[in-house]
């Protein structure tokens, strides 16, 4: 059977990512599953430039380990790239989302989604309701364990930013986001209505078209 190893530990990504694309005639591996997988140095300034890296990095190690080609012949890995982009902020905080607080304390690793999240309400602080749009983006890499191309595919989900956090759902940024169509965050909705309508949902859904034309 066909293996997806997902190139991330975040274990918030892992659950969308497996309910979206749902069973198929595939096993699931992630980076929690290869504890030595050294970590991909996030400093591309695209989301498919970083997705890219992530992917192609753990592909590459992969490779290399004893054993793994033996016990997953057909493998793919897959790597989630994504980050929220607000208009009033220029795009910010892009593909710094992760660590968006710590770019001004220089600290090293991801930020605190609260530090992250209270540093956006204090930069759009005066920025009026009409001006608080912003979206989410994805970009997933795909690259088959044996080597060969890397495939991307994107998504986006168009929203704004609110005045103060609401919900206790998702992760990151999604007590700060109303999609648009709805007046509650991502955090206030369900998981269900998520991973139909998010930027994960969108770029997931043409990857799975193009898992329908592998052979097998
Ligand atoms: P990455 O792991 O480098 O792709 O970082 C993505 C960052 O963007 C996360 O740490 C979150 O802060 C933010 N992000 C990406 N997708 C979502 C989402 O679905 N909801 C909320 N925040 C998200």
């Amino acid at each position: 059977m066909p293996c997806l190893i997902l190139a991330t530990g975040n274990l918030h990504k892992v659950e969308e990512i497996r309910s979206i694309l749902g069973d198929g005639p595939w096993d699931w591996l992630t980076l929690r599953d290869f504890p030595g997988a050294p970590v991909a140095c996030e400093d591309a300034d695209t989301f498919a430039g970083n997705a890219t890296k992530k992917a192609a990095s753990l592909a590459q190690w992969l490779a290399q380990q004893p054993g793994v080609h033996r016990q997953h012949p057909v493998a793919w890995v897959l790597a989630d790239d994504s980050g929220l982009e607000v208009d009033a902020l220029n795009g910010a905080p892009g593909v710094h989302s992760a660590r968006f607080a710590a770019l001004e304390t220089n600290a090293t690793g991801n930020s605190r989604d609260a530090d992250n999240n209270a540093k956006l309400l204090r930069l759009l602080n005066d920025v009026p309701d009409v001006q608080r749009a912003a979206r989410f983006r994805c970009c997933i890499a795909v690259v088959q364990l044996s080597g060969g191309p890397c495939l991307l595919f994107d998504g986006a989900c168009e929203g704004k930013i609110a005045r103060a956090p609401s919900g206790q759902g998702g992760f990151g940024y999604d007590p700060l986001f109303i999609p648009s169509g709805f007046n509650r965050s991502f955090a206030e909705l369900s998981g269900e209505v998520k991973n139909k309508i998010s930027h994960r949902a969108v770029a997931l859904a043409k990857l799975a078209q193009w898992l329908r034309t592998l052979p097998g």
